[in-house]
């Protein structure tokens, strides 16, 4: 029995064509700007984004950690969601690493930061207080789309208070597949923009920062400095040509596979489902019966994270079929809640 891995869309192992794409990569140290294959990735995805640089780095979080880093100096501050990556997930890199202090907005259910929350948060220019200097949102944030008019409204507070506007954007091509509309224009707000290759997209690993060419300078020093100058990384890059020429049409079929999930889901009783957003599910199973459903998933070669979030999350990716889906809710079925 195969097992099916609904714990992360970071899981997937690369397909057979995008294998063979990274054996042909033409390759070169990429510290020397000298990878034609890596180059080739940060001025397509520039290009397709509407920006003018970018700069391919080993993961998300460096990614985020550089935009900050090349946003922000010493004693400044960003505006971040208070459940978002950036604040939450990343081990506190921007105050560790880039003495950068974060202000943490609670973030409504959509995901959104309450702009009258984000302006009163602003500091006044006065030696008590940091710099504000940056606002940074998510999207899609827990799989959840930020409604589209939001970036406009929040693109304009940046503007009228002179804060850059940085975007954490994983699954920007979540968010863009949902939205129908081309990845570009999710990302056009955005003075910066991080974007995942390794999750639903496929890629065994790598993010792409996007910027004017100031900012990615700025960010290309930082990454020496983090130690994430890579040397001939136009294979991995030639992974994430594949999967942007690939994979991302095809992230329709998770949503499409994630909506079938949480509908089977909502029919087994004792389950509460909290809806289906793009590629993720989120159910919520009594706590104390937690430890058996875990038992009870391995048997069926259902492997979910139990425990690390408040809900047990879903996530559909490349390497989940209908097959899969059918048999995860058929376990569920058959634990009795
Ligand atoms: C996964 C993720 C990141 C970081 O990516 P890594 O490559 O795992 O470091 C950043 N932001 C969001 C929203 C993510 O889901």
């Amino acid at each position: 029995m195969e097992t099916i891995d609904l714990r992360s869309d970071t899981v997937t192992r690369p397909t057979d064509a995008m294998r063979e794409a990274m054996l042909r990569a033409p390759v070169g140290d990429d510290v020397y700007g000298e990878d034609p294959t890596v180059n080739a990735l940060q001025d397509r995805l520039a290009a397709d984004l509407g920006f003018a640089a970018g700069l391919f780095v080993p993961t998300g979080t460096q990614s985020n950690l550089l935009a900050l880093m090349s946003h922000c100096e010493r004693g400044d501050e960003y505006i971040v969601g208070a459940d978002a990556h950036t604040y939450r997930f990343e081990g506190g890199g921007a105050a560790v690493l880039g003495s950068i202090q974060p202000q943490p907005i609670v973030q409504d259910a959509d995901g959104t930061l309450p702009l009258d929350k984000v302006e009163a948060s602003i500091k006044p220019v006065d030696p008590h207080f940091a710099r504000t200097r940056l606002l940074t949102l998510e999207n899609t944030w827990h799989g959840r789309p930020l409604p589209f008019e939001y970036l406009g409204k929040a693109r304009d507070l940046a503007t009228r208070r002179g804060l850059g506007f940085h975007l954490d954007g994983a699954r920007l091509y979540n968010a863009a597949v949902a939205y129908g509309r081309p990845a570009r224009d999710v990302a056009a707000p955005f003075d910066s923009v991080s974007v995942c290759l390794s999750k639903g997209l496929g890629a065994p690993v790598g993010s792409v920062l996007l910027g004017d060419a100031a900012l990615i300078e700025r960010a290309r020093r930082w990454r020496k400095v983090a130690g994430g100058g890579w040397r001939q990384a136009g294979m991995l890059a030639a992974a994430a040509m594949h999967a942007l020429d690939h994979h991302v049409e095809r992230l329709a079929d998770d949503h499409a596979r994630a909506a079938r999930l949480a509908d089977g889901l909502r029919r087994v009783e004792g389950l509460e489902v909290k809806g289906c957003h793009t590629n993720m599910v989120f159910v919520d199973v009594p706590a104390a019966r937690l430890k058996d459903l875990a038992t009870h998933m391995d048997t069926h070669g259902v492997k979910l994270s139990i425990g690390y979030l408040p809900s047990i999350r879903m996530v559909t990716h490349l390497d989940v079929d209908d097959e899969g889906i059918e048999r995860t809710i058929a376990a569920f079925a058959s634990f009795a809640c």
